[in-house]
């Protein structure tokens, strides 16, 4: 690598050099920035949902290091003409992939100043902490925990389960384990059902527990954890000399938003002497909504993961953590070396200091998108969503019920409905690769985004809505690319396995997309 060109440097005019000699210049990329966003989104629904990227786009990043200035507008074209374009699509009202919010416009103003005045939310006294405290309030309000609760704004579910997990085996273990890790032959055990999110297991793996400590317990007709087998699970364990240590219910799964049986899961702990976390990051937020009674329970967990990128629609990433007991959580993550010292008055005062509450100390303010979205547009407004979505999922579900070439696979969980293409004469494993087949057609059609996941063996589609932007006729407008697509790859797989020379491939794999 050359040296830097010294002449290339700023002089020491005063700017630092990162900062534009001229903010008006600037100021006008600034504002053209803001305007071409505001009809990205305002034109969005005429849009491809998601476009496959050409060749010259993806090979446009592989270019070195650039070592000299192509200036703010350069580099705002470059993402205007590369980047944009070819994003994920889960702004667009049609994606109803994995599991995933849209984004509000809000939250997206909330970035931008989050962004400009760049604090640090490790701690410390300003009125930033004080942002995420009243957030993490509302969220417990929210969601229908006690607001006397700690909590932690994090990336997403995926670190707020690792986080409550590790409050239940430090709260088992006390400060030994915080000294010398985990005892010497002692096995410990964490259950969840068979439809856990995969995130558990990397929080039984980063933890020291091994990934066989998770005990992924069979589930009932209708993805719900099924207690008699949680209870035997226990059972065997203590009888193997295996120490239970917490019991991982889900509030929405992630395969077909089942909610398990919280009530009786929080029974099942009290009287077990077992941590009660819930995994909330789809359902947490029921609570706010007419399905209340459907996670009644939760409020009774020792620790909560909830996520705001999803039904809440927040910009991603946010996920929050809440703890019943804040000592458990603070006894956990506190390290608090001199120059971090609180002071009583001055910059260092603050009582709350979000860095005690988990791994990370500078930690940006996440917090602002979710309190704008709160403030702006008032949680009624994500009830609403919630409301509406879930409708909708019961409404396409009733279509698909209702169409011969369509079969359901699973009861409605929140607001996913579970689906397949059917058709005379093909067995399952041919029906899984049709499936798999106009999904990815769909995708690429531009039409919609969904994706696909298999359930009880077999290929199943999953139209996880999750999306505000989303519209009745929309769901249609899927439903018929999707039996059209399903119809025209059965047509042409039966082509292909009748035409001479042809070699069929096996379970009648479709053919790729002409
Ligand atoms: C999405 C999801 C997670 C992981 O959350 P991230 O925000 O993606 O890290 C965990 N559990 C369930 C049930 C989920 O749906």
């Amino acid at each position: 690598m050359a040296p830097p060109d010294e002449s290339a440097l700023p002089a020491p005019d005063g700017s630092t050099g990162l900062d534009p000699q001229d903010w008006d210049s600037f100021r006008s990329l600034a504002h053209r920035v803001v305007d071409d966003l505001v009809d990205h989104l305002a034109g969005r629904r005429d849009e491809p949902v998601w476009r496959a990227m050409p060749d010259d786009v993806r090979r446009s990043f592989d270019g070195p290091l650039p070592r000299t200035p192509a200036g703010a507008d350069v580099a705002y074209a470059e993402v205007a003409e590369r980047v944009i374009p070819y994003s994920m699509g889960n702004d667009h009202p049609r994606f109803w992939g994995w599991y995933m919010g849209a984004g509000h416009p809000v939250g997206s103003l909330a970035d931008l100043v989050a962004s400009v005045i760049n604090p640090n939310l490790g701690g410390a006294d300003h009125s930033p902490v004080l942002v995420e405290q009243q957030v993490v309030r509302w969220c417990a309000e929210a969601a229908g925990y006690p607001t006397t609760a700690s909590g932690l704004l994090v990336g997403g579910a995926s670190e707020a389960n690792m986080v409550g997990l590790a409050v239940a085996r430090s709260h088992r273990l006390g400060p030994a384990l915080r000294e010398h890790g985990l005892p010497d032959g002692r096995r410990f055990a964490v259950y969840g059902s068979t439809e856990v999110h995969s995130c558990h297991r990397k929080s039984c793996e980063l933890l020291g527990l091994g990934a066989s400590a998770l005990r992924q317990v069979p589930v009932d007709d209708d993805f719900r954890l099924d207690l008699g087998a949680l209870r035997s699970a226990i059972d065997a364990d203590r009888a193997a000399g295996i120490e239970p240590l917490a019991v991982v219910a889900s509030a929405g799964t992630v395969n077909t938003g089942a909610v398990d049986d919280l009530e009786a899961v929080a029974d099942l702990c009290e009287r077990e002497g077992l941590w009660f976390h819930v995994d909330g990051a789809i359902g947490g937020f029921l609570g706010l909504s007419s399905h209340a009674a459907t996670v009644r329970g939760l409020e009774r967990a020792d620790s909560l993961a909830l996520d705001l990128h999803k039904w809440m629609q927040a910009p991603i990433d946010v996920g929050l953590v809440l703890v019943r007991e804040e000592p458990a959580h603070r006894a956990t993550f506190s390290v608090v070396p001199t120059y971090l010292a609180h002071a009583p008055r001055g910059i260092s005062a603050g009582e709350v200091w979000f860095t005690e509450y988990g791994l990370a100390l500078s930690r940006g303010f996440r917090a602002l998108r979710v309190w704008m979205g709160f403030r702006a547009y008032g949680a009624d407004a994500f009830a609403a969503v919630i409301d509406r979505t879930t409708a909708q999922a019961r409404r396409l579900a009733g279509l698909v019920d209702a169409h011969p070439e369509l079969q359901r696979l699973a009861p409605v969980g929140c607001d996913i409905v579970c689906l397949r293409y059917t058709a005379p004469g093909l067995d399952d494993a041919a029906l899984d690769a049709v499936n798999h087949e106009a999904v990815i057609r769909v995708q690429e059609s531009g039409i919609a985004v969904v994706t696909d996941t298999v359930l009880r063996g077999v290929v199943a589609v999953r139209v996880a809505i999750a999306n505000h932007r989303t519209r009745d006729d929309d769901l249609d407008l899927f439903l018929e690319a999707f039996v059209r697509h399903g119809r025209d790859v059965v047509a042409e797989t039966a082509q292909v396995t009748t035409s001479p020379g042809a070699a069929p491939t096996a379970g009648g794999t479709a053919t790729a997309p002409s």
